[in-house]
């Protein structure tokens, strides 16, 4: 059997991409590393605009039951608080908190209905492209396919295969944990910055457990450090956070994140294409990852269908590298500019102070964030 396409990676690009390939019939193989969907090492906050993703392709079933998220609480390094909330369009005005293992194992069970095929628990160890078709290896199987599709995330082996240059150089970690609030808190997701440039990232999932993640200097790990105790210190270090999760008790489990950057210079050539974290990734902060897998999965797809039944899948490419590029690259700049400005904190405090200053501001800069408007749309409603 010759698959049109196989997916490396069945998280959440890959799952999307491979359930709208196989929507229009196309015979698709998704390889999946891991045995089991486990709950992956994430913030957990869907933006407004993948929530709004998801229900224009009609599978909000997807967040079933999870709690909506209606806007943002931000305090600075010296406590400034603001509250913002995304601002109403006709696009949905709210996030949401989901569980990243029910939303894949949904996902899962949404490509299978279409008759899916997947195989679980043996990791891509080698492509060969020497031939028309490729041939992909996972475990003791070879599978043959005409087209690559890497969304197998950050550390991506397809992107390593195909020799594309991708720049990891990062020297933050995120040390992340699942904690019980000690009060109900509000649905508002939280950032929390600190004057060292670092960030505790704060998800209400429900009323007993928030998803915590710190992104901080890897320095800090040095000389064996216990990433429960650095958590800790910075939960400590503010008095907001300390007074909704108090001392984290001994048994919190902490996992460790590196790296949490890499920059994809070319994500599409004649036999590949990367998509979600394997295309790029610029640090949590603003909690967009599994929009942007959403996002590059729906381009890259869209590319391929226009492109009809070619055998040659390189226009598809060059146009999913000029659609990716047009709808993402304002955003990834931004992006990149945030992760210069928290490191001052005289910048954050004038922000603060300008954002607490007008409720109407703060809603407009949150949307943007939340993807509710584009960067420029965002900075002129700041503005006038
Ligand atoms: C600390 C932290 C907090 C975050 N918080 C948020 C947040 O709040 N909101 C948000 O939207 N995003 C957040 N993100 C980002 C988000 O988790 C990612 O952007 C998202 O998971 C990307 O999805 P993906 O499908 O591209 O890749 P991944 O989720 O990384 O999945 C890749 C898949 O490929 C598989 N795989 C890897 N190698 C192979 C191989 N050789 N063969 C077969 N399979 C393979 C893996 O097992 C995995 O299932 C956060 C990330 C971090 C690190």
């Amino acid at each position: 059997m010759i698959y049109d396409i196989i997916v490396v990676g069945g998280s959440i690009a890959g799952l999307h991409f491979a359930t709208l390939m196989k929507m229009q019939g196309r015979k698709v193989l998704v390889l999946e590393a891991k045995a089991h969907i486990e709950r992956k090492i994430c913030g957990e906050y869907l933006c407004p605009k993948g929530v709004h993703l998801l229900q224009k392709r009609k599978s909000d079933h997807l967040l079933k039951d999870f709690e909506p998220i209606f806007g943002m609480k931000l305090v600075s390094g010296r406590g400034r608080l603001v509250e913002s909330y995304f601002p109403e369009t006709e696009q949905k005005n709210y996030g949401v908190s989901v569980n990243r293992k029910i939303l894949e194992e949904r996902m899962l069970a949404h490509y299978l209905s279409y008759n899916g095929e997947i195989s679980m628990g043996k990791q891509v160890t080698s492509i060969d492209t020497s031939m028309d078709i490729v041939k992909v290896v996972a475990g003791e199987r070879e599978y043959r396919g005409r087209f690559i599709v890497g969304a197998d995330g950050r550390m991506s082996r397809v992107a390593k295969f195909f020799g594309v240059d991708t720049n990891q150089k990062t020297k933050r970690v995120a040390i992340h944990s699942y904690v019980s609030p000690k009060k109900t808190l509000d649905r508002l997701g939280q950032m929390h910055l600190f004057e060292d440039g670092a960030y505790i990232g704060v998800n209400p999932i429900d009323v007993q457990e928030s998803n915590i993640s710190l992104v901080c200097d890897s320095e800090l790990l040095k000389g064996k450090r216990d990433p429960r105790d650095i958590l800790n210190e910075y939960i400590q270090k503010s008095e907001d956070l300390r007074g909704q999760f108090g001392e984290l008790p001994q048994e919190t489990h902490v996992w460790t994140v590196f790296p949490i950057q890499s920059e994809v210079k070319c994500v599409a050539s004649k036999k590949f294409a990367l998509i979600g974290d394997a295309g790029g990734f610029v640090d949590p902060l603003t909690g967009e990852g599994m929009y942007n897998a959403f996002l590059t999965a729906e381009i890259l797809a869209e590319s391929i269908l226009e492109n009809g039944r070619a055998f040659d899948l390189s226009d598809a490419s060059s146009k999913y590298i000029k659609l990716k590029k047009m709808q993402t690259d304002e955003k990834r700049r931004l992006n990149i500019f945030f992760q210069w400005f928290i490191r001052r904190p005289i910048l954050v405090e004038s922000l603060a102070i300008l954002l607490s200053w007008s409720q109407r501001r703060a809603n407009s800069f949150i949307g943007i964030i939340g993807n509710v408007y584009r960067p420029l749309e965002g900075l002129t409603k700041m503005i006038l």
